[in-house]
């Protein structure tokens, strides 16, 4: 057995560029996940479109990936209209200027990451992974992005990064509503006062998850959650199995005990 954390190296930095696996599957009736070996990205269906919940990384083969994740599903990559950013993170920024330039999304982030993104560059030495692309809507905390019948509630959960952002959406199984939460920054900031920040944003996160019935967790971060093997479980699951991204309200709130359990380890070096 594993402890009880995830295990984060130099390699899962080094895997995070590794464009040479990809995976996908199709989590709820509305709702796909595509994945490299370490970063995620989603794909939300609306009755007007769909939206793509961030970008995996700057490479073309990831933008491929996505698209080509959406035809398998029988979904039609010209419904793509927007772009939703957790955080101005390259892992995470990833391959939104293809988007732009193929289906003009409109993009979303807050405006502190968005500047965050520009000056800070997660690899200053490697202009290729550098900011690339314009956020056409600002959003911050209380706002909801809408399109067709889907609203995504917007929470700032500072702390990863200054202007880090948290979703909770709905998705739906067999007519069946779930409410579904993206906490933005996965690992907690090294700088001990930034830590103390991000665990505010999370007790926020959580009692907001509550109040909205959150019973679905989602990551960006593959080694989250064993991201790549319930992608698989999930590919070749039957109808009367279960969905292992459906862990009750209570299994939310004891998810969410791993990015405490990461933050206490910060605090307590
Ligand atoms: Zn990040």
């Amino acid at each position: 057995m594993n402890g009880n954390k995830p295990i984060l190296t130099e390699d899962t930095i080094r895997a995070m560029e590794d464009m040479s696996f990809f995976i996908h599957a199709q989590i709820f009736d509305d709702l796909l996940i595509v994945a490299q070996k370490e970063t995620n990205c989603f794909v939300l269906k609306t009755s007007d479109g769909l939206i793509v919940i961030d970008a995996i990384w700057p490479a073309e083969q990831a933008f491929q990936a996505i698209i080509q994740a959406i035809r398998s599903s029988g979904w039609d990559p010209g419904a793509l209209k927007k772009l939703v950013l957790t955080h101005g993170h390259v892992d995470h920024t990833g391959c939104g200027k293809w988007l732009v330039q193929h289906y003009q999304v409109d993009t979303y982030l807050s405006k502190r990451d968005d500047i965050f993104w520009e000056r800070h560059p997660a690899k200053p030495d490697r202009p290729e992974t550098w900011k690339d692309y314009e956020i056409t809507h600002y959003v911050q905390d209380g706002d909801t992005i809408s399109l067709g019948n889907k609203t995504i509630y917007v929470y700032g959960t500072p702390g990863h990064t200054p202007g880090c952002l948290s979703y909770i959406f709905p998705v739906e199984e067999n007519r069946k509503i779930h409410m579904a939460a993206l906490w933005g920054g996965t690992t907690p900031p090294h700088d001990p006062k930034q830590v103390v920040r991000y665990l505010k944003s999370l007790d926020y996160f959580m009692s907001e998850a509550k109040r909205h019935k959150v019973d679905v967790a989602l990551s960006n971060h593959t080694a989250m959650d064993n991201g790549i093997q319930r992608i698989l479980y999930s590919k070749s699951r039957l109808n009367y199995q279960p969905n292992v991204y459906i862990i009750g309200q209570e299994g939310f709130q004891n998810y969410c005990q791993v990015f405490r359990t990461l933050s206490y380890e910060i605090l307590e070096k």
